[in-house]
């Protein structure tokens, strides 16, 4: 039997930087790899995937650089080397950790056995991914991707988001106990796409959040948006939706990554 291997970016633990889990100790590990190019992205390093892969110190040591595809085993030993206590999360995170659904499923499947949580944070778009993944995840984070906001939408693979985000929500809540649906909100956003995105999520199960993530500046992306429109669009997502939210991203608040 072929053991399963990954391209890895690194594994580390920090806080939980975005969603409604924000702030929870978290071990991230990210995929190398992604098939967009969000204009917002604050990892374009992890577009290609990577030659090296870094496994932070558990004593504050530096960074242990390993080569690329990493197996299984080593990553499991990198995530417990961490110190994870039962109930606490892994986020499988990218890249598009889906792009690798095998070894995502794979850690999912070991981490929840010791009683960790799996956190998948994903582009939503990739339903073949989603569709290979063996067993379950505790949460699914499922961005919702505007086609203005992606430099190459790679029309073949995903030539129609919203219906692609539709396909992948009504699988993602038979894999997973908890979902949500988080957009980020730029000068770029629109009404339209407001009404698309509540539709989808009223079609599929309307107690699933919507949260709302302002952008932060990034790539291509200079300005923040001001308080009151952000709170525009709150107001007009919680006129559509049971479960609408605001959260921005608090990892580049903290400094963390
Ligand atoms: S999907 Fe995520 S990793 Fe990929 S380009 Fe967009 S923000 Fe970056």
């Amino acid at each position: 039997m072929s053991v399963p291997t990954a391209n890895l970016v690194e594994v580390f633990w920090s806080a939980q930087g975005e969603g409604p889990f924000v702030g929870a100790p978290t071990v991230f590990v990210r995929f190398g790899g992604c098939d967009l190019r969000c204009r917002w992205c604050d990892s374009p390093h992890t577009w290609k995937p990577s030659e090296a892969c870094s496994f932070q110190d558990p004593q504050g040591g530096p960074d242990r650089i390993r080569s690329n595809p990493v197996p299984l085993q080593d990553v499991l030993e990198a995530i417990f080397d961490l110190g994870p206590r039962p109930g606490d999360f892994v986020s499988l995170t990218g890249g598009e950790p889906l792009l690798q659904a095998g070894m995502a499923g794979a850690v999912a499947r070991t981490i929840r056995e010791h009683g960790l949580r799996a956190h998948l944070e994903t582009h939503g778009l990739a339903v073949d991914g989603l569709s290979r993944l063996e067993g379950r995840m505790d949460v699914i984070s499922m961005d919702w991707k505007s086609p203005t906001e992606v430099r190459n939408a790679v029309p073949d693979r995903y030539p129609h988001f919203a219906t692609t985000h539709r396909d992948f929500l009504r699988r993602a809540i038979e894999l997973a106990d908890s979902v949500y649906v988080k957009w980020v909100i730029s000068d770029r956003t629109s009404l339209t796409e407001l009404d698309e995105v509540c539709q989808v999520i009223n079609e599929v199960a309307p107690s699933i959040p919507l949260i709302l993530q302002p952008v932060t500046p990034a790539g291509g992306v200079q300005s923040r948006l001001e308080a009151k429109v952000l709170l525009g669009w709150l107001r007009q997502a919680r006129e559509r939706l049971r479960d609408a939210r605001l959260i921005p991203q608090t990892h580049p608040l903290i400094g963390t990554r």
